[in-house]
């Protein structure tokens, strides 16, 4: 199906506003599909904003099936905001998150394993979830010297 229907903001009927909504998740999708740093809602909001008006609550909407289904994973927060981020790799793999530019990294460096055995010894800690994120300075921002 190739078929793109525009948004109907005119009509005030249920089909119509499905269809709008379904609209809506699409632009969302493919406006975060090539993001490659860490966002927030209310940047991709503002992102459709001018091409594509998307209702907030729309975007949050959206963003919340997202995780659900994976293809959007949290990635931390900024000022208080919940970060996103997409990422192409499947499987077990970790998240090297920049807090400075936000470039989001994965990775299948994993020490999980050890970490669990670890954990398991000496706190008889069952580790359930593992897939963490790691928090710091992505290659270029640590060259430019760190925090600016
Ligand atoms: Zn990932
Ligand atoms: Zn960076
Ligand atoms: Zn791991």
């Amino acid at each position: 199906m190739t078929v793109v229907r525009k948004p109907t903001v005119h009509s005030a009927a249920h089909s119509a506003v499905r269809r709008h909504d379904t609209a809506a998740r699409r632009a969302i999708a493919a406006a975060i599909a090539r993001e490659r740093r860490s966002f927030t809602a209310r940047e991709v909001y503002n992102r459709l904003r001018v091409s594509r008006p998307v209702g907030l609550t729309t975007v949050y909407r959206t963003l919340a099936l997202l995780l659900g289904d994976g293809s959007v994973r949290e990635a931390g927060r900024r000022h208080g905001e919940t970060l996103y981020a997409t990422c192409e790799l499947t499987g077990h793999h970790h998240h090297l998150i920049c807090e400075q530019c936000g470039a989001v990294v994965g990775s299948d460096v994993c020490h999980c394993e050890a970490l669990e055995s670890d954990l398991s010894a000496r706190h008889g800690f069952v580790l359930r979830a593992s897939e963490s994120n790691y928090y710091g300075l992505c290659a270029a921002c640590a060259a430019r010297g760190g925090a600016s």
